[in-house]
């Protein structure tokens, strides 16, 4: 391809929206361009990238004996409420309505279009298993679409499926699809780790989430350097110790006015925040009346809202913080007076099980300016008790050793699911076993973001002055500079090298353009292209400058080498 054709329209600004280098990179390469919040549309060379990723993705699928399909993306109202999920998967679904008022959604993901369509066709054991794959067209109508195609409202995904007789079978494609993923990611050049995930929307019991590293990721995983623990956030144990010594005291009303902080109870009571319990109100509507839902937890953490609202079998879209007015109607106080004990109206109040244990804890008195020593769990107050409801901290205990964990951040690009029997019974697919016998068939699903890939992928290969893409994902392999194309030699070699070079199937990019040298350079750094020939005043003497975009630093090769330079380069990516 010559630059003077192709379409790059490249930006000399830095795009004002634009907060993390990825979206701002790939907006001024010209690889990608905003069409409205959150779609993007693809420009020759991001799409030639993403081709690439595609293709990745696919070879892996198919070595691992998964088979293509492509589906719609519209499905129909019918289909999701078979499922159940029309009315729980909550607004990030984009719904229509076609000319007859019939009702469709585009497909967020295809849990229930697959399960449909093998449901009728595959009857017996002889048939499974199964595992078929798409990379298809997403739409999740996000609440916060940013950072580019990172979190998108309209984005490119591979998902996968896989239908197997019993557990120990859909444990097998899991494990298969696990280490398709690792190969996956590695051929893309990611640094990622692999951590448990919470299964959400999806359902099911296990689940993992491979993530890229990047300190910009909106994702954050807790590992141990100690053992193979890791997990999201979301998910990762909360171990704290608990001090279970001394007897119960009697209530004790105490006066603190204006303190509503914990710190500040802390302070004001000479006591650790540790021995304070600490109410966090939300709401929600049943049938249309409110209720309140509550979380009592040690005063020194944070709740962990996905733990929360999972006992509390809730979606996280269906409820929020309280205001103040419903705070003051289940308490009868200000904010920040709010405890356990005395709680008037619709509400239900979940503990976290390590309060359960400790002896006089101080609570708000749900009267304002006031909060009470020595609540007993019992004796003061009762609720559903759950054993974690707290968000992990750097420093926490390792589940699995002795030593910490640690919080890294990171960019989700792959989550795999055991999904079990929650859409084979809700859809009604079932096979005949070998004794004739109707049997649930157990499902997986698998995800990774293709076009969240292309942007992963900048996060960690990029510096100062552009993108550096990894060999196996770039859109072009090299590219050729001729400095001065109105000099007759060096534009001769230029063309010939290109031509030579696109006839070895190198997939070469010829900077023939009429510009300042500058500008050319500015440019190549941009777009990132891997290797690099410059043919300048040398030329006539059959000298060309090599470099790759990593390393930068120029060579003088002969053109008689350069040839076999730039394969071996290639080959040894
Ligand atoms: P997240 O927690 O980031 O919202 P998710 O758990 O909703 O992700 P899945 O439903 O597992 O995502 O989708 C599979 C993959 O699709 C994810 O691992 C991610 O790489 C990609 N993906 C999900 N949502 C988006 C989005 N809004 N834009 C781009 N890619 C996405
Ligand atoms: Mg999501």
């Amino acid at each position: 391809m010559r630059l003077s054709k192709l379409y790059m329209p490249t930006l000399r600004e830095v795009p004002s929206d634009a907060e993390i280098a990825s979206h701002q990179l790939l907006l001024r390469a010209g690889m990608i361009r905003l069409n409205v919040s959150g779609i993007y549309s693809y420009l020759p060379l991001g799409y030639r990238v993403i081709r690439k990723i595609e293709e990745i993705n696919r070879e892996e699928m198919d070595r691992a004996g998964s088979q293509e399909c492509h589906l719609s993306a519209v499905q129909s109202r019918e289909m999701w409420e078979e499922s159940g999920r029309w009315a729980t998967f909550g607004p990030e679904m984009f719904k229509l309505k076609d000319r007859n008022s019939r009702e469709f959604c585009l497909g967020p993901t295809h849990e229930e279009y697959f399960t449909t369509l093998v449901r009728d066709e595959i009857r017996s054991y002889k048939q499974l298993p199964l595992s078929l794959y798409q990379i298809q067209t997403k739409y999740r109508d996000e609440k916060r679409p940013r950072f580019g195609v990172i979190r998108a409202r309209e984005f490119i995904m591979k998902d996968a499926y896989s239908f197997d007789k019993d557990k120990e079978g859909m444990e097998e494609s899991y494990k298969n699809m696990w280490q398709a993923y690792e190969k996956i990611f590695e051929r893309m050049n990611l640094d990622y780790t692999i951590v448990q995930g919470d299964s959400g929307a999806m359902g099911g019991n296990n689940s993992h989430e491979f993530i890229a590293l990047s300190e910009y990721g909106e994702g954050v995983i807790a590992y141990s350097r100690d053992s193979n623990y890791a997990a999201t956030d979301e998910k990762a144990q909360v171990i704290l110790d608990v001090d279970e010594s001394g007897e119960e005291e009697e209530l004790e009303e105490v006066h603190t006015p204006g303190i509503t902080t914990i710190d500040d109870l802390a302070d004001f009571l000479k006591i650790e925040k540790s021995k304070l319990a600490k109410m966090v109100i939300y709401e929600t509507f049943v049938d249309g009346k409110k209720e309140a839902l509550i979380a009592l937890i040690p005063g020194h953490r944070q709740l962990n809202e996905t733990k929360f609202f999972n006992a509390c079998k809730v979606n996280d879209f269906d409820v929020q913080v309280a205001s103040d007015e419903t705070i003051k109607e289940i308490t009868g106080a200000e904010p920040g007076f709010s405890g356990p004990l005395g709680l008037k109206g619709e509400f239900k109040l979940f503990i976290d099980e390590r309060l359960t244990r400790m002896k006089n804890l101080v609570v708000g008195a749900n009267k304002t300016d006031y909060h009470i020593k020595n609540a007993n769990y019992g004796r003061d107050f009762d609720g559903v008790v759950v054993d974690d409801l707290l968000l992990v901290e750097e420093g926490d205990k390792d589940p699995l050793s002795d030593g910490i964990l640690h919080l890294d951040r990171g960019i989700e690009v792959g989550n795999i699911f055991q999904l079990g029997t929650k859409y084979s019974k809700a859809l009604g697919f079932t096979y005949l076993d070998e004794d004739g016998k109707d049997q649930d068939v157990y499902m997986g699903s698998y995800g990774v973001g293709v076009s969240r890939c292309l942007a992963a992928i900048v996060e960690q290969h990029h510096d100062e002055d552009g993108i550096i893409w990894p060999m196996s994902v770039a859109a072009y392999e090299l590219i050729i500079t001729i400095v001065n194309p109105k000099d007759e030699t060096q534009k001769n070699l230029g063309e010939k090298l290109y031509k030579e070079f696109s006839d070895l199937g190198v997939e070469t990019l010829l900077d023939d353009r009429k510009e300042r040298p500058g500008v050319k350079f500015k440019d190549r750094d941009l777009i990132g292209i891997p290797l690099r020939i410059t043919v300048g005043k040398n030329a006539g003497e059959n000298i060309v400058e090599f470099s790759t975009r990593r390393e930068k630093a120029n060579e003088n090769v002969n053109t008689a080498e350069i040839i076999e330079k730039i394969l071996n380069k290639i080959k040894a990516c």
